[in-house]
């Protein structure tokens, strides 16, 4: 049997806290053979039922899988997305009320240094609408869109992590799961008080052995007798709110009736008022976003009522990644936020402070790290508001976007916190300025809500499964001219293969002034198309194994989506001053740094693909590690040769 077919199906997808999947014990992806044995039958299964997780069914192509199949979906992104005037002006009331609010009673280092964040700010929150603020009018929220929503979450980000940590936990992913996935009776009976900040929501995931393997959970939930409720077991741990919340939903483990020996997991609605649910801890020392009540619970033959169960039985990792998908949009949104935040304050101390009789300003070496700052805040607003119009125009499947947003702008956050921090020299690391809190806080990004390195080999592995596929069609066909249908799924999988190598796509921007940004990006996006399928056939199955590889894939076409957003945005912004008569926004600026720094960036990643030292960094990883078998067929594939 060839072990080197080409990449094609996922055999496992298993979720994780993230959203994330994870594939296979092992992290992978796996390929089917042709020839099945008992247990490729049987893995053909779960990946079956893992698809029916992932994806209900045929749905338009996303613009990142447009992408990685060597297409410009244009429609998703162009024109830049503006919200309807009439939310616009209810969104400016709303910012108006909440920043007032803020202003006034949001003391972000006191929440820091007494690790909580006060009631009365909870309690404003909730006046204000931001707690309930994408829930329906009927439950008392504001109706907003994720767009809209995102504004909110924006400005929460520029001034308090641990403020706007918490309202994720208890909105983007606490009442998201209810807004979903909630039964008519849940959504009254919770709801309601949930908006209003009354009742605060959490989303327990996460536990000791499942933390980036998210669908390892271990948290037992066992039928009554009677079948009227079920028994729940196990601990979790790392849960925002877990002390503050009067509604968890909680993942657990359920067997499959009929089934034995089959389980799946299932989202339960758990109070924590009843008997057996017990606080291990309510609020764990931590580095950062230190107002935030992260905790570690256990539920002890706990029961919960059938009618507590938040979605369908045994689909609470759909529950989970469904969720997640929204929160990592608001992440996007409170990582813009803080950035802007250090663009300020790095602005200001640089056209302030002196030394060798200048301002620091004046320094190119300074220059630069604030250019940088500009250039990451304005790309990261663009990319979360493409992001969050996706979801809201009925993009059925937008995980990869979600989750490159998510990567990118945690990454970007960081360095832009770190040029902040420099540029203040030793001023930045006294806490009466708000970067070393900053600094703490920004750290937990790039591991909440799905680790980016594991998202990035998601990134890379669930885009090139589309091409992967078209691939499988032709050497299936070569193999075996005789099966049903064969020649003809070949033909259309080699013409559609064939149509992207030899067509660059076109980026259809308005302004004359970005023609040239947009035939760079189309070729860019072809070169990427090339060096994917390249990868494919070169590597075939190692690729699996080969996160290195991912690495670069998943970068260049992050880049390529940023990049994207900012052109689109830029163009939005010409368009919009010509007919009004105005000269383009002087954001230009920072939208040619970020185009140019992100195409070099992309250019990078592609050649890295074909001249690295990843067989040295592998054997140097084995070195430390004290062992010789990790990574042997990615370290094989690596040395098969250049691209
Ligand atoms: C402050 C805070 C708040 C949180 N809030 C919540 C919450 O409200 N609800 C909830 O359910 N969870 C929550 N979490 C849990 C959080 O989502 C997990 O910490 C996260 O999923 C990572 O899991 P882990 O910590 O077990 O790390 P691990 O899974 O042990 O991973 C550690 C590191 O290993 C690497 N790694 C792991 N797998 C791979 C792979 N396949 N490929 C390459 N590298 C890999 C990554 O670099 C990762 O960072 C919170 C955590 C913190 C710290």
């Amino acid at each position: 049997m060839d072990r080197r077919a080409p990449l094609a199906t996922i055999r496992d997808r298993r979720s994780f806290d993230g959203g994330l999947l994870a594939f296979g014990r092992r992290g992978d992806l796996r390929v089917l053979n042709f020839s099945m044995t008992e247990a490729e039958l049987q893995r053909q299964k779960e990946m079956q039922q893992a698809e029916e997780l992932l994806f209900t069914g045929p749905q338009a192509l996303g613009f990142v899988k447009g992408l990685f199949a060597g297409h410009f979906v244009s429609d998703w992104v162009m024109p830049y997305p503006r919200i309807p005037a009439a939310q616009q002006s209810q969104l400016d009331q709303t910012l108006k009320e909440l920043r007032a609010f803020l202003d006034t009673k949001l003391d972000p280092t006191a929440i820091d240094r007494q690790a909580d964040i006060p009631r009365e700010v909870i309690d404003g929150l909730g006046r204000v609408g931001v707690l309930g603020m994408t829930a329906p009018g009927d439950y008392g929220g504001h109706g907003f869109s994720q767009l809209a929503n995102t504004k909110i979450l924006e400005e929460l980000g520029t001034r308090c992590a641990s403020t706007s940590v918490f309202v994720n936990a208890h909105h983007s992913i606490g009442i998201r799961a209810l807004l979903l996935f909630g039964t008519h009776d849940q959504k009254q009976k919770w709801l309601p008080k949930l908006c209003t900040g009354e009742w605060l929501g959490a989303f327990a995931l996460t536990e000791r052995e499942a933390g980036s393997d998210a669908a390892n959970v271990q948290m037992t939930a066992t039928p009554s007798d009677d079948g009227s409720h079920y028994i729940l077991n196990g601990e979790k741990r790392y849960i925002t709110n877990t002390a503050i919340a009067h509604v968890l939903t909680v993942m657990a483990r359920t067997p499959v009736p009929g089934k034995p020996g089959k389980d799946a997991i299932t989202a339960f609605l758990v109070t924590p008022d009843v008997p057996g649910f017990e606080l291990i801890e309510p609020r764990m020392e931590k580095m950062g976003i230190r107002g935030t009540a992260t905790g570690r619970f256990a539920l002890r033959n706990v029961k919960v009522p059938k009618e507590n169960i938040l979605g369908p039985f045994g689909k609470g990792l759909k529950v989970a990644l469904t969720v997640l998908d929204f929160g990592r949009t608001t992440f996007g949104a409170c990582c813009t936020g803080a950035a802007k935040t250090c663009l300020g304050l790095a602005v200001k101390h640089a056209n302030t402070r002196k030394q060798f009789n200048k301002t620091l300003g004046s320094f190119h070496l300074v220059r630069k790290k604030i250019a940088r700052i500009a250039a990451d805040a304005y790309a990261m607003e663009a990319i979360t508001t493409i992001t969050a119009s996706l979801i809201d125009r009925g993009l059925e499947d937008y995980m990869l976007e979600t989750a490159m947003l998510k990567v990118f702008t945690t990454e970007l956050l960081w360095e832009c916190v770190n040029e902040a921090f420099q540029i203040h020299g030793g001023a930045a690391y006294m806490t009466d300025l708000p970067l070393e809190r900053m600094l703490r806080d920004a750290r937990i990004n790039q591991i909440g809500e799905g680790s980016n390195e594991v998202l990035k080999s998601f990134i890379a592995l669930v885009g090139m499964r589309g091409p992967g596929m078209e691939f499988k069609e032709i050497y299936d066909t070569m193999l075996k001219p005789t099966r049903e249908g064969g020649i003809g799924k070949a033909w259309n999988a080699g013409m559609s293969r064939l149509g992207a190598a030899v067509r660059v796509p076109d980026v259809p921007v308005g302004s004359a002034e970005l023609k040239s940004f947009a035939s760079q990006l189309g070729r860019l996006i072809w070169r990427f198309n090339l060096a994917v399928n390249k990868s494919l056939v070169l590597y075939r199955e190692p690729i699996l194994d080969m996160q290195l590889v991912q690495e670069r894939i998943a970068g260049a076409a992050m880049d390529l989506f940023a990049s994207t957003a900012v052109l689109s945005r830029w163009d939005s912004e010409i368009q919009f001053g010509q007919r009004n008569g105005q000269s383009p926004s002087t954001s230009n600026t920072a939208a040619e740094l970020f185009l140019r720094q992100s195409f070099r960036r992309i250019r990078d990643f592609l050649s890295g693909l074909g001249d690295n030292d990843d067989k040295f960094i592998l054997r140097a990883a084995d070195s430390a590690l004290g062992h010789h078998t990790g990574n042997a067929a990615g370290a094989a594939a690596v040395s098969g040769g250049p691209l």
